[in-house]
């Protein structure tokens, strides 16, 4: 018994070591061309205040979850200077703003955009009247060089005025939740982790029947915080998928996927132009998994595919930019599903009217998702843009049927 005991002692030592090598493997770093310092830099966090323009009554607060306003001055009696800063720079040019303003009396007033020198206004300003926003009209929008001026009727009730349609960290949960509400039996909601400053990253893991044996689908946005409009295809792609349609059913019982709704949550409640709470962006961190969003995600969808026995078929990241297009891996032929990328396109250009596929193909030389999934998977992989302007309504119909046509093409 004793000599039993011995032995078995150090075997379930060792049965522990190789585990561990294991987890570690699963976290295998990707080589890129272009490697891209994503170690943790330096943010500056916005003070959460209501500002007061005692000689003018009004006033404009950032605390709320999606603001982002970093000073509020007066330049003359009907104007002033909203200005707005990036959490950390170098940064792309995405200058996401978001506060409420409100005044004692009612009056038409001025509010001057003010960036750091190098950034130029971007985002059509939007307002939010009860649950629905507006573009504000073009002729309340005032441009000399590249200052933008917007006009607003102000009052005593604040005015919530957004770079884009604020889409929070509880805003997401919550259309998530009520997604998957009744779904039970097949969408499983889960967090993989946490965000750096210790917010839920969440993850639909979807499948019907039994999981194993299913190749995998991953579906990820909202890596740049202001990148609202991708998150909505995302959100109208998400919800075609679990539509409970047969084609729904077929491809569910046939495919496993892992919908990431919220990558950099703390990003998105900061009101960050593009980085994480570390000051990095997300999307070039692929390959040192430096920063805890995406070292997660990596483990996570690793341990997933292990367990699953099954191969990582496409991975679709969805982003916002100046306009529509679809950024593609040139290396096809040997991937999980060679020319995937065709058949969607021409049936998309089939499905959708009037519509034309742009299309920009280039392998990733840095560490991007859409190279992870090349790269670290054999995966067809798609960065989903979706322009910043896109009207809505079209966002929802190729959102849609940009779902239906891949599922059809993948169950057969
Ligand atoms: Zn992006």
């Amino acid at each position: 018994m004793i000599f039993l005991t011995k032995y078995i002692i150090p075997s379930r030592v060792s049965l522990g070591l190789i585990l561990i090598l294991v987890s570690c493997s699963s976290a295998k770093k990707v080589d890129f061309k272009s490697p891209v310092d994503t170690t943790t830099k330096n943010i500056k966090f916005q003070v959460k205040q209501t500002y007061n323009l005692p000689q003018l009554g009004v006033y404009a607060s950032n605390d709320f979850d999606g603001a982002r306003l970093n000073g509020f001055k007066k330049e003359n009696d009907s104007t002033a200077i909203v200005i707005i800063n990036p959490e950390n720079a170098p940064i792309n040019n995405s200058p996401y703003y978001a506060f409420k303003v409100w005044s004692k009396s009612s009056k038409s007033f001025y509010l001057k955009f003010q960036y750091p020198k190098g950034f130029k206004h971007r985002y059509i300003p939007k307002l939010k009247e009860g649950d629905t926003w507006r573009v504000i009209d073009s002729a309340s929008i005032f441009k000399q060089d590249s200052i933008v001026t917007v006009k607003l009727e102000l009052g005593t009730t604040p005015k919530l005025v957004a770079a884009q349609e604020i889409q929070s960290s509880t805003d997401v949960k919550n259309w998530y939740t009520s997604l998957a509400n009744n779904k039970a039996s097949y969408v499983h909601v889960q967090n993989f982790g946490k965000s750096r400053l210790g917010r839920n990253l969440p993850v639909l893991d979807i499948y019907r029947g039994d999981s194993k044996g299913k190749d995998i689908i991953v579906l990820l946005t909202r890596q740049h915080p202001p990148e609202v409009t991708g998150y909505f295809a995302f959100q109208e792609f998400l919800q075609t998928i679990l539509n409970d349609s047969e084609l729904s059913s077929r491809f569910l019982n046939k495919f496993r996927v892992l919908a990431f709704p919220i990558m950099n949550p703390d990003g998105v409640d900061l009101g960050h132009w593009r980085h994480n709470s570390g000051g990095v962006d997300l999307n070039r961190d692929w390959g040192d998994y430096n920063q805890p969003e995406i070292k997660q995600v990596v483990s996570y969808i690793n341990k997933t595919l292990k367990k699953n026995e099954g191969k990582l078929t496409l991975g679709l990241d969805f982003h916002s930019t100046w306009y529509d297009v679809f950024y593609t891996n040139t290396d096809r032929e040997n991937t999980n599903y060679p020319n995937f990328e065709n058949k969607w396109f021409k049936a998309l250009e089939e499905n959708i009217p009037n519509y034309k596929v742009n299309e920009a193909s280039a392998n990733s030389n840095k560490p991007t998702s859409k190279g992870w999934f090349l790269n670290g998977q054999n995966a067809v992989a798609i960065t989903f843009e979706i322009g910043d302007d896109t009207p809505r309504e079209f966002i929802e119909l190729k959102g849609k049927v940009s779902a239906e046509e891949m599922m059809k093409i993948l169950i057969n």
